[in-house]
């Protein structure tokens, strides 16, 4: 139990970092904003601080604020691979919404707050073709960049030619797409918490038509399998590989007996045993537990250690 001192404590704590924060940040800052609403499964609980930032100016300057008050920052791009902690976050929460979009002879060069359906949709309507497998992944290009999204056996990295990051000791580099070290779901910036300001992505000409029947095509079969009215965060666990060769989760999670296992109202998505849905009012503690039962039922059945895709945020 919190004693009233430590809670006193606390919130002139809170006041005089407020009180710094929005000398540096102004109007766009807000504290105890509830994070649920910002991602795609519905979970969460507050930020102590959280704030808009709407060019990469403001977000680098938010960034650096925060470290140079030695505080805790997390950048939030679409919440569509996240799952946040029922007590919420305790720092600065920076929402990237830095997000013009540049259409080059040959590819795109974006902000890492543009939405990679929107930078689908532009290439397509010019014409530049290379980005159609990613067509219904939602989220942000920062947090695509940063896990390596994927569909159909292609991801962005592939794509990425160049970016501009923003480094941990506040530097701005520009950089290719051997600095990023993309693997399956995987980059650099996991293991460096670097953040992307920007990024160009490779495309080629293509008919306009065709590239739209392509996108429609892949959304398609997208809906056939993945939750489009539930509230999720996609795949919650990586694929593995077993035998030497790379295995979907969900077909393991399937094998035993994933589809018919919940916890409260967190549930395996009956269409997919490898995403987890909030079906009602779950908390993120729910769908933790729920995560616990299937990695130990599949560390029990094939002596594989399921690891986490979804980024835990508490
Ligand atoms: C219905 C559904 C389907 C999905 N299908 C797929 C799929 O097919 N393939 C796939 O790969 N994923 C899929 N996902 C997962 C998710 O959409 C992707 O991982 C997406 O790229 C996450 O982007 P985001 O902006 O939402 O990131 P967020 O969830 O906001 O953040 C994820 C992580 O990235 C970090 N981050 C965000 N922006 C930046 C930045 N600019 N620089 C550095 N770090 C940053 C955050 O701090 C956090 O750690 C799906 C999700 C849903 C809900």
């Amino acid at each position: 139990m919190e004693t009233t001192e430590v809670r006193s404590t606390r919130s002139t704590r809170k006041k005089e970092v407020y009180k710094k924060l929005f000398g540096a940040l102004g109007d766009e800052l807000k504290s105890d904003v509830t994070l649920a609403p910002y991602t795609t499964l519905g979970i969460g609980g507050r930020a102590e601080f959280f704030y808009r930032a709407l060019k990469p100016e403001t977000l680098i300057f938010a960034v650096r604020t925060a470290q140079n008050l030695k505080m805790r920052f997390l950048l939030l791009g679409g919440g569509s691979n996240i799952l946040v902690s029922d007590s919420g976050f305790e720092g600065l929460v920076v929402k990237n919404e830095s997000k013009e979009i540049l259409v080059n002879r040959n590819s795109v060069t974006c902000q890492s707050g543009a939405l990679l359906e929107d930078v689908i949709n532009r290439a397509c309507t010019q014409g530049l073709s290379g980005l159609e497998f990613a067509a219904g992944i939602p989220g942000t290009v920062g947090g695509a960049v940063r896990g390596n999204a994927g569909a159909f056996g292609k991801s962005v990295g592939d794509r990425l030619t160049k970016a501009v990051v923003l480094t941990f000791a506040g530097d701005i580099k520009e950089v290719s797409r051997d600095y990023f070290r993309f693997a399956y779901r995987e980059s650099r910036l996991k293991q460096t918490r670097e953040v992307l300001l920007s990024a160009t992505l490779q495309l080629r000409k293509g008919d306009q038509a065709r590239i739209e029947g392509r996108i429609a095509e892949n959304l398609k079969k997208r809906k056939e399998s993945l939750p489009w009215k539930d509230k999720s965060a996609g795949c919650f666990f990586k694929n593995v590989v077993l035998n030497g060769k790379r295995v979907s989760a969900g077909l393991l999670l399937d094998q035993v007996g994933a589809k018919r296992m919940h916890q409260g109202d967190a549930q395996v998505f009956a269409g997919h045993a490898n995403i987890l849905i909030n079906a009602g009012s779950a908390r993120c503690a729910d769908v933790r537990k729920l995560a616990t039962k299937l990695r130990r039922k599949i560390r029990e059945k094939f002596g594989i250690k399921l690891e986490q895709e979804v980024v835990y945020i508490n």
